[in-house]
């Protein structure tokens, strides 16, 4: 046989008749081997599309005959199952500086949270079910005893996350009525979730009074009448209004409402059950500082401060609870088992304030020394340094974090990290070279995500704490192979 002289040689291109049928790949030795591991759906399934993708390819001549060897085939099709079998939702290394981001799931979880996880999870348990009287219980009960302990408030609920929250209240207390809300406070939090759609979608007409920068008691008494059902408060957490401002307090807004008749619901968003201020952080009002001034529904997030799983905390006093809790929305709404069991374990932790800045992470993180941040940058500089030259260099630098999440956000922390800058590289390059060791980075096998500011990726390292310096560490010969 053999080409004429000069031709492309024929045998080291793939033929489609060199790809063998779907059963004869899955009869060969290491592939049954997999199937005992797999099943025989997976294998099989994967099998099909491995050689359904080689087939287009062999058609468009751009296999080689080893590619369509049984080792390729059989290694192609173990990495394609490893691939199928990869979570999609991973553990990241957050080293953006931000240390509640939403993006990146907001709170770690407490030790205590995921030890209760792993016990209540892995078997029955009484979610719904009264130990005492062996009847039917209610799940809310789980954290309401706790949620009032530390809160002051009379009742308590929980639902899927704030926003839920939010929308539940405005409904259980006013659907079709009335609600009064300052200017000032008609925020938008992300993403769709923007107050005064909320309150439509509640089902309630809302009512605006005072100006974006000023609201005085009168605006509120002049606004309440008989189609008044609630009066509403909302931290303005992810912005700050500066200047000639005036807002009104809940003390004097709960009086307000009162002497009217009308209840007084706050959304705090980010609640904090600690006052930050004692750990020299920005301060943030706390839910019991709104119960003891008189608001009969305070809502707040479980993984904001708080430290927790995603919820959505309603405290305040029986009366309202009690509607809230009996709006059949609550049903749609209501927390799974899974949050629940993190949820009461993270409260737990609160009833031990000495313990709380070592057991919660989240306080831990915020308020880590810069010292204990710089050390980690020290340590880490020489092997980061390795594995990103000489393409980069890298040094230690002062950097400003943030707490997160909307909270406080003109607050900054005082942190410190690595900088990584291209290494001779145009100025044209510079933007190229920094996506592709961003891109490297999250390509890591716990990916690793930084932020690009002036003209360098910037690792801040106070979310990367001691425990996890190893692991950190131990990945980084694979990014040599990345940045090629
Ligand atoms: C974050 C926030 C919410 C929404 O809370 P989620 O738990 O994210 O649903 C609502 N209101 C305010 C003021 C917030 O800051």
């Amino acid at each position: 046989m053999g080409a004429p002289d000069g031709f492309v040689v024929h045998d080291s291109t793939a033929r489609p008749q060199d790809l063998p049928s779907v059963d004869r790949l899955l009869r060969s030795d290491a592939v049954a081997a997999s199937i005992t591991t797999h099943g025989h759906t997976l294998v099989a399934a994967e099998a099909r599309a491995l050689l359904d993708d080689l087939r287009v390819r062999v058609q468009a001549g751009a296999v080689s005959s080893t590619e369509v060897g049984p080792l390729a085939l059989q290694a192609a099709l173990a990495a394609r199952i490893e691939e199928r079998l990869a979570p999609r939702m991973r553990a990241v290394f957050n080293l953006t500086g931000t240390v509640v981001h939403t993006n990146l799931g907001r709170s770690v979880l407490a030790d205590a949270a995921l030890e209760r996880l792993m016990t209540t999870m892995a078997a029955p348990n009484n979610l719904e079910y009264d130990l005492e009287t062996g009847r039917r219980g209610d799940r809310d009960s789980l954290v309401e005893e706790l949620l009032c302990t530390l809160t002051g408030a009379e009742a308590a609920t929980v639902v899927n996350n704030n926003a839920a929250a939010v929308l539940l209240t405005i409904g259980a207390l006013a659907r079709d009525r009335e609600v009064i809300v300052s200017r000032g406070e008609l925020v938008e939090i992300g993403g769709a979730f923007r107050m005064p759609d909320v309150m439509a979608a509640a089902g309630a007409r809302m009512v605006e009074v005072g100006t974006t920068n000023r609201t005085h008691p009168a605006d509120y008494e002049r606004a309440i009448n008989e189609r008044t059902a609630l009066v509403m408060k909302v931290h303005t957490s992810n912005y700050e209004v500066q200047g000639f401002t005036a807002a009104v307090g809940e003390a004097t807004l709960s009086g307000i409402a009162h002497a009217r008749g009308v209840p007084l619901a706050t959304d705090l968003g980010s609640g904090s059950l600690v006052d930050l201020a004692h750990y020299g952080l920005p301060r943030e009002p706390l839910p019991q500082e709104m119960v003891a001034a008189g608001c009969d529904v305070v809502t707040f997030s479980g993984d904001k401060l708080l430290g927790g799983p995603q919820a959505g905390l309603i405290v305040g006093s029986k009366e309202a609870v009690g509607r809230i809790r009996r709006y059949p929305l609550k049903r749609a709404l209501r927390m799974s088992k899974l949050p629940l069991a993190a949820l009461e374990a993270t409260l737990s932790l609160y009833l031990r304030p000495e313990h709380l800045a070592r057991d919660l992470p989240t306080l831990r993180l915020l308020t880590r020394p810069v010292e204990a941040i710089r050390a980690a940058a020290e340590a880490l500089r020489a092997p980061v340094a390795a594995a990103v030259a000489p393409r980069f260099t890298v040094e230690i630098v002062a950097m400003q974090g943030q707490i997160g999440s909307g909270s406080l956000p003109v607050e900054r922390l005082p942190s410190a990290g690595l900088a990584l800058a291209p290494a001779g590289t145009s100025r044209k390059g510079l933007g190229t070279a920094l996506e592709a060791l961003a891109t490297a980075l999250r390509g890591l096998p716990r990916p690793v995500i930084g932020r690009i500011s002036e003209d360098r990726l910037l690792l801040d390292l106070r979310c990367l704490e001691d425990r996890d310096t190893a692991a950190f560490a131990a990945q980084l010969d694979f990014l040599d192979a990345r940045l090629r």
